[in-house]
């Protein structure tokens, strides 16, 4: 499937853009990118009507530089072996650029599923666990899913719970996959992590008055008219998140097309909308197009692809008109059209680094499974005892008396949501100084720079382990 190819050439392309600037031997950097496994299984699921039906899955695990790997399962009908290893790939970058300990991987099922029931969804996920588990492809030490495309809270129990039955008793079994449900060892704000940190990452790069001024913007994400693709698990969360934080929504693509308003759209009323119609064409006060890759060219100062690779490629990149692209998917600029929009001013938000939330988060929640306690619980109460005693011994001090607003906010102290969000928006703030510094340091983009941030990173690690002399 020439499409599908495509995708892991542009990863190897941006790779290899990226290895120039670095002073690695070849040798360090082709075993860098080289796919370390990959595991295709086919597998029988009888259907409702009692036919059979045969599946075909994957999963890559990509570097195992750092164990355990970590990477997201999608069900797509457009799940290969080749576009598995080029998000498994990016996901070893990925963690890099966050600063999470892990290696990438990544699964994937070919489905639509669409054509299944819920049932058969979980007999599909429990079936690919089960051959995962059978493997050594899957466990808390060596391998944890998480959703991505067509997966999500739901198929993250399945497997936790697949995984348990065939694991005989490991105590540190929550670990074995993240995404889960908050009642089934998730962690708070994991849902949103990916689309929140989407948020994060596209106002750190519209503080930059100077890069701003370059693109003919204002500074600060406030009054930006933005457009986003995909209103799934990542789309919907970035554009609840740029809502709240004064943007305007002035269009919304989904798979059956797109509405828009300059004057900007109230996600929940389009969201309802869709959710009453089945579709969000039609929605009052709006414009309606039919094709949804047309929306992509809309007019607005930041576009978010949130949905699949390779949306925007060389054919269309001349017609976008957003200064900021900000990817918000995996790959959904391809190298062609990278290069058409580099080259004509505009500013990409790579996805390695900018939809790098999720994992940031699922690494928090994997460590909450390990420690067998909720982040906040061991430290809540002395934390407001001994701010409380502070803020009388201040107001002794002084004479003056305190604020309630001031006990209210100190002695509230974390909860498990407050700590993982500020977790979260420290890692994208500190990941995009990275890669603005890496990028000035080399005169390059923020792709390439997060690259090659990435790749020093890999290889010191790799050099250390002493494959390479
Ligand atoms: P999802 O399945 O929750 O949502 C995807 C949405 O995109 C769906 O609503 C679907 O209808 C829509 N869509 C599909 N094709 C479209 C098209 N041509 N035009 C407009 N809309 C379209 O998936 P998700 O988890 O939100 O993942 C989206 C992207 O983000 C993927 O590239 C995924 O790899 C990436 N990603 C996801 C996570 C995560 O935590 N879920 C983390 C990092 C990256």
């Amino acid at each position: 499937m020439k499409y599908q190819a495509d995708f892991l050439e542009q990863v190897d392309r941006y790779f290899e853009k990226a290895a120039t600037h670095t002073k690695l031997q070849r040798g360090v950097l082709d075993r860098i990118k080289a796919c370390s496994s990959v595991y295709k299984i086919t597998f029988p699921v009888r259907l409702d009507t009692g036919e059979i039906d045969m599946i075909e899955a994957w999963r890559a695990e990509h570097s195992h530089h750092r164990l355990p790997v970590k990477g997201g399962i999608r069900y797509a009908p457009s799940v290969c072996e080749d576009e598995i290893v080029a998000l498994a790939s990016l996901m070893t970058f990925k963690c890099a650029v966050v600063d999470v300990p892990f290696g990438g991987a990544k699964g994937g099922i070919k489905i639509d599923r669409r054509d299944y029931s819920s049932a058969e969804i979980e007999r599909i996920t429990r079936r690919y666990t089960f051959e995962l588990t059978k493997k050594n492809f899957i466990g808390p030490a060596v391998d944890v899913p998480a959703p991505d495309y067509g997966t999500g809270p739901q198929e993250m129990t399945w497997i936790l719970d697949t995984y348990r039955a065939c694991s005989g008793g490991d105590l540190d079994s929550a670990g074995c996959v993240t995404g889960k449900p908050t009642s089934q060892d998730g962690i708070y704000g994991r849902k949103e992590a990916t689309g929140r940190g989407v948020f994060f990452g596209i106002r750190e790069a519209c503080k930059r008055a100077d890069e701003m001024r370059k693109l003919g913007l204002t500074p600060g994400i406030e009054g930006k008219r933005v457009v986003i693709q995909g209103l799934g698990n990542v789309g919907y969360h970035a554009a609840r998140c740029i809502e709240e934080n004064g943007a305007r929504l002035v269009g919304l693509i989904e798979i059956e097309g797109a509405v828009f308003n300059p004057e900007g759209l109230v996600l929940e009323d389009v969201m309802e909308h869709r959710h009453a119609t089945g579709s969000i064409l039609g929605f009052k006060d709006a414009g309606s197009i039919n094709e949804s890759g047309k929306a992509l060219e809309l007019d607005c100062d930041i576009l978010v692809p949130a949905a699949l690779e390779n949306q925007i490629t060389r054919k269309n990149a001349g017609r976008i008109k957003a200064k900021i692209i900000a990817e918000a998917a995996n790959g959904p600029v391809t190298a062609e059209a990278d290069e058409i929009l580099t080259a004509s001013g505009r500013m990409i938000l790579p996805d390695i680094y900018l939809n790098a939330g999720g994992v940031t988060v699922s690494y928090f929640e994997w460590l909450k499974n390990l420690f067998h306690v909720r982040f906040g619980r061991m430290q809540k109460r002395f934390d407001l005892l001994t701010h409380r005693t502070m803020l009388k011994a201040v107001e002794e001090m002084t004479g003056k008396k305190l604020g309630q607003e001031v006990y209210d906010f100190l002695e509230s102290g974390g909860n498990e949501e407050d700590l993982v969000n500020s977790g979260l928006e420290e890692t994208m703030i500190l990941a995009f100084c990275d890669i603005q510094e890496t990028g000035m340091r080399h005169g390059v983009d923020l792709r390439t720079a997060s690259f090659i941030y990435a790749i020093e990173k890999v290889a010191v690690s790799i050099k250390e382990l002493g494959i390479f002399p």
